[in-house]
């Protein structure tokens, strides 16, 4: 162990709960190194408008808004590293954490590796992937111009997702398992509204079907079964987006943070101690319930305050 990689505190993520967490322990002298994972900025980069974050009443680009946080982060002396960690070992302190191949050792840790898009679970959504299917409608929509794309779905971000590829797509229909939205009121109000979306209700996804074009794989429909009728449909798309939730990011933390059945990391009521003394945890990680960028940020702060404090009680070399 070395000065250069022997840290105070040691932040694992970059979306709101990491950023924030570098703000507060970057102001707290604490001089936090993060590691900004497989997407830096976290969720946000891949989502259009923000208007839901307190402060920014005309709304801004969620790319944009992540590139606020980072900057004001390192205005107070965080490091960040584009680095994605792929082990750490919690069962001593300092706190082991390797990334891209290079060991660190952070005397406290910030757990905030947020959630990513939850797939569907059949093989031929794979194949398709990138070829028709997306789980992004910023990143993708561009190239479905005209087009009818369908999205899976029936919580914020399909109807998200829905009003957004409207900009590109002809004609957009949600497929949603159920015949009432999980969507809130708002949301759901302007996805119905617009003439482009329509809906398909108490419907399945079976199989994504396409072509082989000049080597290149193309969706061309979707067979969808009706749950009430049990009719199955190949319906006509040119691309399919799903919207049907989350997976929180703790594989490597499996055996090694008490987590929940789904995944998300367990964390002491009104705290975001884990079961890991020095271990903290912050954001979508930890959070199954709110998952927004505003409570994200909420208890990345908390996590700051709560690894100043335990590094104030416990000595460090
Ligand atoms: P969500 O609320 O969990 O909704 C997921 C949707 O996908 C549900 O309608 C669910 O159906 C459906 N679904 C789940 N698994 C499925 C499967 N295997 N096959 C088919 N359908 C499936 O997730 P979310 O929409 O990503 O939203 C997550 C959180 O972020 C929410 O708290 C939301 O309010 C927030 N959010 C906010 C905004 C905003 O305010 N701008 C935007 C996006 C997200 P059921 O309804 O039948 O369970």
């Amino acid at each position: 162990m070395t000065q250069e990689n022997h840290h105070k505190v040691v932040i694992i993520g970059s979306g709101p709960a990491g950023l924030t967490a570098a703000l507060y322990a970057g102001r707290a002298n604490l001089v936090p190194i993060v590691f900004e994972g497989a997407q830096p900025g976290g969720q946000l980069t891949i989502t259009t408008e923000v208007e839901n974050y307190p402060g920014f009443p005309s709304g801004l680009m969620g790319p944009e808004m992540m590139e606020l946080f980072r900057k004001q982060a390192q205005r107070f002396g965080a490091e960040c590293f584009f680095k994605v960690v792929e082990e750490v070992d919690f069962s001593k302190r300092p706190f082991k954490v390797v990334a891209d191949g290079e060991t660190h050792w952070g005397e406290t840790v910030i757990v905030a590796t947020g959630a990513s898009a939850k797939l569907l679970g059949i093989a031929s959504e794979s194949d398709y992937m990138g070829y028709g299917v997306s789980a992004c409608a910023t990143c993708d929509g561009f190239f479905f111009k005209n087009q009818h794309v369908a999205v899976v779905g029936g919580g914020d971000t399909a109807m998200e997702e829905a009003t957004y590829l409207t900009k590109h797509a002809a004609r957009v229909t949600v497929i949603h398992r159920r015949s009432e939205l999980r969507a809130s009121k708002i949301m759901q109000e302007r996805a119905r509204k617009n003439s482009k979306i329509d809906f398909m209700w108490d419907s399945a996804v079976e199989e994504v079907l396409g072509v082989s074009e000049n080597g290149h794989r193309k969706l061309t429909s979707v067979r969808v079964r009706n749950l009430k009728t049990n009719k199955v449909v190949d319906n006509k798309f040119d691309g399919l987006f799903l919207a049907i939730g989350h997976q929180p990011n703790t594989k490597i933390f499996e055996g090694k943070l008490e987590m929940d059945s789904v995944g998300y990391l367990k964390t002491k009521p009104g705290s975001t101690a884990t079961n890991i003394p020095g271990v903290f945890a912050a954001g979508d990680v930890a959070d199954a319930t709110y998952r927004q960028a505003v409570t994200a940020a909420g208890t990345g702060c908390m996590a700051a305050i709560d690894a100043e404090r335990f590094l104030a009680h416990h000595e460090t070399p």
